[in-house]
């Protein structure tokens, strides 16, 4: 399964080029990134076009590097190159789902401000919507 780049074309090639074509996470995903073992804070070390078992070719995301105050796929397009990074998509869905976990921590302070459960969005369809977004 490989994704397309999520942002026009031109963007996305230079983003990748300001990246070198390679992951900029350091450790945004919780991830070491660290392959020599020597405990400092590495960079992923995943590229453009390398073949990674069981995933496939690697095409780098272009996300916003302020995820949760730059939004996400949405306006990740309108954003100038500088202001989005190149990530592959484990990096990506992990700093994702750790957003997610966050918004939820802070979900129940809402209680008494709002009946949320009108809110509520199955999981299921949420993750539905996602691709909707993308
Ligand atoms: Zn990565
Ligand atoms: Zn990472």
């Amino acid at each position: 399964m490989t994704r397309p780049p999520l942002v026009g074309a031109a963007l996305w090639t230079a983003v990748m080029r300001n990246a070198g074509h390679r992951c900029e996470c350091q450790g945004a995903c919780g991830k070491k990134h660290d392959p020599g073992r020597t405990r400092k804070q590495g960079r992923c070390p995943l590229a453009n076009g390398q073949f990674v078992s069981k995933v496939g070719e690697v095409i780098l995301i272009a996300m916003p590097r302020d995820p949760i105050n730059e939004g996400d796929f949405v306006s990740a397009a309108k954003l100038p190159p500088s202001r989005l990074a190149a990530m592959c998509a484990q990096c990506h869905d992990a700093v994702r789902r750790k957003i997610r976990t966050a918004e939820k921590k802070l979900a129940p302070q809402m209680d008494d401000l709002f009946d949320i459960s009108e809110y509520y969005v199955d999981p299921a369809s949420a993750k539905q919507a996602d691709v909707g977004a993308a």
